[in-house]
């Protein structure tokens, strides 16, 4: 179900608001999400707003350099990443970790296989 969320960092400095569905998460094998236990729920960009923070973010490439992985230079916290969705739109991929009231352990994700891809 599509819900308005919030969320953000660990440490307050990156906030926002989205609309998203937590149902529809995945979790990843790729080289990263495996280390970090990302959830990952995607929502288009027009969906996403961030409230504060945009400044203390770090981004990190990797692979094809599509995905744009924001993290909290702070807390080091990487509750969001930027990328593009299969047909060129802009999406952002929430770490479902990060939201506000949200028990991780209720949603069953989609195994997604990036270390193959
Ligand atoms: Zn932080």
């Amino acid at each position: 179900m599509q819900q308005m969320h919030s969320g953000g960092c660990q440490c307050g400095a990156v906030r926002f608001q989205a609309i998203a569905d937590t149902a529809e998460s995945i979790s990843c094998n790729c080289s990263r999400c495996r280390r970090l236990g990302l959830l990952l729920t995607f929502t288009p960009s027009s969906a996403f707003r961030l409230e504060q923070g945009e400044d203390n973010l770090s981004e990190y490439k990797f692979n094809k350099h599509v995905i744009s992985h924001l993290f909290c230079k702070t807390c080091g916290v990487q509750s969001f990443a930027r990328g593009v969705g299969p047909d060129g739109s802009e999406m952002i991929a929430i770490n479902a970790r990060c939201l506000d009231g949200v028990d991780a352990d209720t949603i069953n994700p989609k195994k997604f296989n990036g270390a193959a891809v």
